[in-house]
């Protein structure tokens, strides 16, 4: 999308004061010419290029500094700043290593607890040191207490200065201490423009630059607890503006795209129907439904925009291979992207074997293939391959289709806006660009589906093919591990196929790799005579592929797996599924993993192995998946149990993320920003532009020409 720049032409009434805003916000940081060279220096590299970066980067939370209270006034649950005098220090051994420290002043006691210290700062707390603290108070077994307080040692006789105001605290920035980022938000803050910027109609708002000023200062305690509760006028005006900006990015991109022309597909239904008719099953109503709904985008001159929501095993597989046939009958190509290897490798063999009895050519690209395969695989998109599949491999630039007519993008999630994007750029030729099709089996709740799809249309296969057998799902404590273990032994003398995930979230690949080796070791050790194999994510492609292809054959029948086999794999003999601490994941995520069994005629069963003891989320949570096996009653209920941004797993839902709004708490104004939409793309196009500008920035380079 190209912003703008001039000013002078196609004015629009009243935006002059928006002008004036966007200029001052894409003035450099450099012009804070108080800050010194050092710290300019350093914000440019920590990303803060234009004052508006520095307006737009929120606090997170306010300390109240503003007073020293006695320590009688301390209560559990709330933040304090007060000072006391050492009585004791010593570093504890217990189940974990931790430096307490009893402060007082005569009277009361608090206990101070630190898990992460140096020596040199227990040494520090000697009997009698005066101690300036700030924290949050907790009530301890024997004291009050406060985890990891902020703390200055202070003289006998030195005198306190309490701040005038509240603190902000704002996230921490690799080569910004704290004190520093402040000191610049503060210089940038000095330049906000006054003059209203845009402004949504029917109600009285705050100015944006009084908006903004007040998410970073606001003036009181009663106001910082307004915000953070989400009941402030200034925050409510960002949100709105924040969401219609991203709901307008989106729009803006479909816009675009739609305005442009892609190839017209027709097809004569030859292929298909020997497709089909070597299938050995029959695509089901909803298959069959959405199916038509794709050949209709197809058969126009419109580039598609078409995203297929199916649950996981509804069979989104087929559907995209049937669509992919139109296309080849046409004599362009179709191209299927992945989100990874064990993915695409499971998609290159179905394809093969539904397309290459058909006599078409198909190419796969992904990292793996190098040197002599990968020029020749190159060669052959830009000439006579008839499709392709693989990972974002097929984006990179060295990549030229000689006329692709459709991308079909699998478990979108996996990819964000952008990516997605970046294919169907990838796949322009001439004047024309490919049709997209994009799936997923995430259920998203609709106020999330309508932030991250507004670009697209929908589907939905609303319905499992025939023949599935429900999946049982009981939650086990880690004490009956070795009962669970036994079971498994049952199940594969009697022919079944297993599961066993481990799930480490938020380690690094190398430590998930290390737990999941631990885990197949013990497992093998318990299981003597069941064969046993281990995928993980620092395999390489070359290593797992033969074992996935030895589970699938039934070589296999205990897969000992980190979450790398969450999505797409599909093995139906594969009955029965361990998942260690599902405490750890996300719901859909685990609705996920389930999905991996349940696939053939069998009764499935997951075991949901938990470390004890549960709060009470994390019970309600696994409750919901026993209860339930419908990707999306479980995303609702997970959305209304927590946040939007772990509904999905934070790691990989290329959701956008947000700087002021919360789609759990904003839903009403995700509606009023979808009201307003519409209009201003109408009317106001160069205001709905500055918007996107503002709030969602180069994060819609790719939709550029
Ligand atoms: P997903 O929607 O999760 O990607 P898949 O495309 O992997 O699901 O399909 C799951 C399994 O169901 C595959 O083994 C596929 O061949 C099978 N399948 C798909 N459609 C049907 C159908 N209409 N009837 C029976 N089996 C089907
Ligand atoms: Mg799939």
């Amino acid at each position: 999308m190209q912003i703008a720049t001039d000013t002078t032409r196609n004015r629009e009434p009243g935006t002059e004061n928006q002008d004036a805003f966007a200029v001052a916000g894409a003035s450099p940081v450099r012009g804070l010419k108080s800050l010194g060279k050092a710290l300019l220096d350093d914000l440019e590299a920590a990303g803060f290029v234009s004052l508006g970066d520095l307006w737009f980067t929120f606090p997170l939370r306010f300390e109240d500094r503003t007073q020293i209270l006695p320590m009688h006034a301390l209560r559990p649950g709330s933040s304090a700043q007060f000072i006391a005098k050492v009585e004791h220090a010593e570093i504890r051994f217990g189940k974990r290593r931790s430096l307490c420290v009893i402060v007082g002043d005569g009277a009361q006691r608090v206990m101070l607890r630190f898990f992460y210290f140096k020596q040199a700062q227990a040494d520090s707390f000697k009997v009698g040191q005066r101690v300036l603290l700030f924290g949050d108070v907790k009530a301890g077994p024997h004291s009050l207490e406060i985890v990891h307080p902020r703390y200055k040692l202070i003289g006998e006789h030195e005198s306190v200065e309490v701040a005038g105001a509240l603190t902000p605290i704002y996230p921490t920035i690799q080569g910004l201490g704290p004190a520093r980022l402040l000191r610049a938000i503060d210089a940038a803050l000095a330049q906000l423009p006054k003059g209203d910027g845009w402004m949504p109609s029917g109600k009285q708002w705050p100015s944006l630059a009084d908006s903004i000023r007040a998410l970073h200062r606001p003036a009181n305690r009663q106001e910082a607890d307004a915000l953070k509760l989400g009941k402030h006028p200034a925050r409510d005006r960002l949100a709105l503006e924040e969401l219609l900006a991203h709901h307008l990015s989106l729009r803006l991109v479909r816009q675009r795209v739609r305005s442009e022309r892609a190839p017209v597909l027709r097809a004569t239904g030859r292929l298909r129907e020997r497709l089909l008719a070597s299938l050995g099953f029959a695509l089901t109503g909803a298959q069959k439904k959405v199916l038509a709904e794709i050949d209709r985008d197809l058969a126009s001159s419109a580039p598609m925009l078409r995203l297929v929501q199916g649950d996981v095993g509804s069979g989104k597989t087929i559907v995209a291979a049937l669509a992919m046939l139109a296309a080849i009958e046409s004599g362009v190509q179709a191209a299927l992207m992945a989100p990874t290897e064990l993915l695409a490798e499971q998609h290159r063999r179905n394809l093969e074997r539904w397309f290459a009895p058909l006599g078409l050519f198909g190419v796969n690209l992904s990292a793996r293939v190098k040197g002599r395969a990968r020029e020749s695989t190159l060669a052959a998109l830009a000439n006579d391959a008839q499709w392709a599949v693989g990972t974002h491999a097929l984006m990179q630039d060295a990549v030229a289709f000689r006329a692709l007519g459709l991308a079909v993008i699998d478990e979108q999630h996996r990819f964000g806006v952008n990516q997605r994007l970046a294919l169907a750029e990838k796949g322009r030729f001439g004047e024309r660009r490919p049709h997209q099709l994009v799936m997923t089996a995430t259920p998203i709740p609709r106020t999330l589906a309508m932030t991250q799809f507004a670009d697209l249309d929908v589907s939905v296969i609303d319905e499992l093919p025939p023949g599935r057998s429900p999946i049982q799902t009981v939650a086990v404590s880690r004490q009956r591990r070795l009962e669970v273990i036994g079971r498994i032994k049952d199940a594969c003398a009697a022919g079944r196929q297993v599961y066993w995930v481990c799930t480490l979230i938020e380690e690094s690949d190398e430590v998930q790799a290390q737990a999941a080796q631990n885990t197949a070791a013990e497992l093998i050790d318990a299981l003597r005579g069941v064969r046993v194999g281990l995928v993980h994510g620092r395999m390489k492609p070359n290593d797992r592929a033969p074992v996935m292809q030895a589970f699938s054959d039934g070589d296999i029948q205990l897969l000992v797996a980190t979450t790398v086999i969450e999505v797409g794999v599909d093995v139906p003999n594969a009955s029965l599924m361990i998942i260690e601490n599902p405490e750890r994941l996300g719901l859909a995520q685990l609705h996920q993993l389930r999905g991996r069994v349940g696939r053939g005629a069998v009764e499935s069963s997951c075991v949901l192995l938990y470390e004890p003891p549960l709060g009470e989320t994390a019970r309600e949570r696994l409750q919901v998946l026993r209860d339930s096996q419908d990707g999306f009653v479980i995303a609702e209920r997970d959305l209304a149990l927590r946040g939007p941004g772990e509904v999905l797993g934070t790691r990989q839902t290329g959701l956008a993320s947000f700087r002021v709004a919360d789609l759990a708490r904003d839903a009403h104004w995700l509606m009023e920003a979808q009201r307003l939409a519409g209009p201003l793309i109408e009317s106001e196009p160069r205001t709905a532009e500055m918007l996107v500008k503002r709030w969602v920035g180069s994060a819609v380079h790719y939709a550029k020409a």
